[in-house]
């Protein structure tokens, strides 16, 4: 292509792999998809949304609605966030609370405040790919992040400097992670914030996934741990991304981040620079459908997809041949699957849509440095009980001959 030459350095590492290629096959009839991340459509809050869009358009309210806002976000959700922020134990005030076109948004504009070019990003391996892409355009380093494990700090200060490199953040999702679906214990997260500390870098915890538990006490995040231990959020290195994307809808785009003011401030900047704001109507609505039923909402979602995750479990449980391992979340949309070493999970999506009609997403993608050939993720998020056993038996029959 003509012009592909004057692209910037930054745009060599984002790449269009063949699996999202593979998975546009996702609409076939019949063909039962443990692929897509997303939350079922039949559990939207869609009468309220209409009601609530229908409000931010009467006259006493539609000039705020449909005119240019502040960049910061629309106040009221941002108290609706600040006094839920104070319930999972972040006091903070509204100026360290920024509102962002999805949690995605807030990732990219982290990459672009900590990352310079050969900067080191520690993340889990695996971790979720949307945060690879997003780090990726700032021509990060990646060194793999295991809190708790046997790694000292100065391991990852001399690999870096080995690397000429610096250590500036470590990202990760402490409940349910995608796509392990995993939880980080209390002690794990003690352990971060130690690591973290003695290397002097910040903490990213993406809180995508944190209201969505269907099993055991919650587990607080990171960031009050961090302000439960120096006593003020202006004295923290961790910063909070928070979604409505799992809990409200995904398709309006909103979610936060929470940080010290220092670092709100400048990501405002960014935003201002980016896109002014997110959209305000969408802000309006989504406040006003949080005030009257987030709690309730988010009780009969975590009843819908803890009796989803069961079935999977138990399904699992029933078909996978010998060899076959996988996680069992308490929260969240993932179950993450290990095969046996010699198994190529990408080998075996041709022939899972091919022969057995059903997909998933193999697990190399989920890797910094391309790992993980034998591993795949299957989400338990859109399909019923009774599809997720059939395909399930589906995936066993393939794999039993794998
Ligand atoms: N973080 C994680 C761990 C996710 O799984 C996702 C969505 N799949 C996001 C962030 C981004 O979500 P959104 O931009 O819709 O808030």
């Amino acid at each position: 292509m003509l012009l592909k030459q004057l692209f910037a350095t930054r745009t060599h590492r984002m790449e269009a792999s063949e699996i999202r290629e593979l998975l546009k096959l996702l609409n076939r009839p019949g063909l039962l998809s443990f692929a897509g991340g997303i939350p079922d459509p039949d559990l939207f809050p869609a009468a309220a949304f209409s009601a609530a869009f229908q409000a931010a358009l009467e006259p006493e309210y539609q000039a705020q609605a449909l005119q240019y806002s502040v960049s910061e976000g629309y106040l009221p959700l941002r108290q609706w966030i600040q006094r839920e922020m104070a319930r999972m134990g972040v006091p903070c005030d509204t100026d360290n609370i920024l509102i962002t076109s999805g949690s995605q948004q807030a990732l990219d504009y982290l990459g672009k405040l900590f990352l310079s070019p050969n900067d080191t990003a520690l993340v889990g391996w695996p971790t979720y790919l949307g945060a690879l892409a997003a780090f990726n355009a700032y021509e990060p380093r990646y060194d793999q992040l295991n809190p708790g494990g046997n790694r000292s700090p100065a391991s990852y200060r001399d690999a870096a400097a080995e690397a000429n490199s610096r250590v500036k953040f470590a990202y990760l999702s402490p409940d349910f992670a995608n796509p392990t679906g995993e939880t980080l214990s209390l002690s794990g997260r003690k352990a971060l914030l130690d690591l973290t500390e003695e290397l002097g870098c910040a903490v990213i915890e993406d809180g995508a996934y944190h209201a969505l538990r269907y099993e055991g006490e919650t587990i607080p995040p990171v960031l009050a741990l961090e302000i439960a231990q120096k006593g003020s959020l202006e004295q923290c290195r961790t910063v909070y991304c928070g979604s409505f994307s799992k809990t409200l809808s995904p398709g309006l785009r909103l979610g936060w981040v929470v940080a010290s003011k220092p670092v709100i401030a400048q990501l405002v900047l960014m935003k201002q620079a980016a896109d002014l704001h997110s959209p305000t109507l969408n802000q309006m609505a989504v406040h006003q459908v949080a005030e009257a039923c987030f709690d309730a909402h988010v009780a009969g979602l975590r009843q819908a997809y803890g009796a989803r995750r069961d079935a999977m479990l138990s399904a699992l449980q029933t078909y996978m041949p010998e060899g076959v391992t996988w996680t069992r979340p308490k929260g969240g949309m993932f179950v993450w699957l290990t095969l046996p070493q010699h198994v190529d999970t990408a080998e075996v999506l041709v022939r899972a849509l091919d022969q057995e009609n059903i997909a998933f997403v193999p697990g190399q993608a989920f890797f910094a440095d391309g790992a993980g050939c034998n591993t795949l993720r299957l989400s338990f998020s859109v399909l019923d009980e009774a599809e997720i056993r059939t395909g399930i038996e589906r995936l066993g029959r393939l794999l039993s001959g794998a």
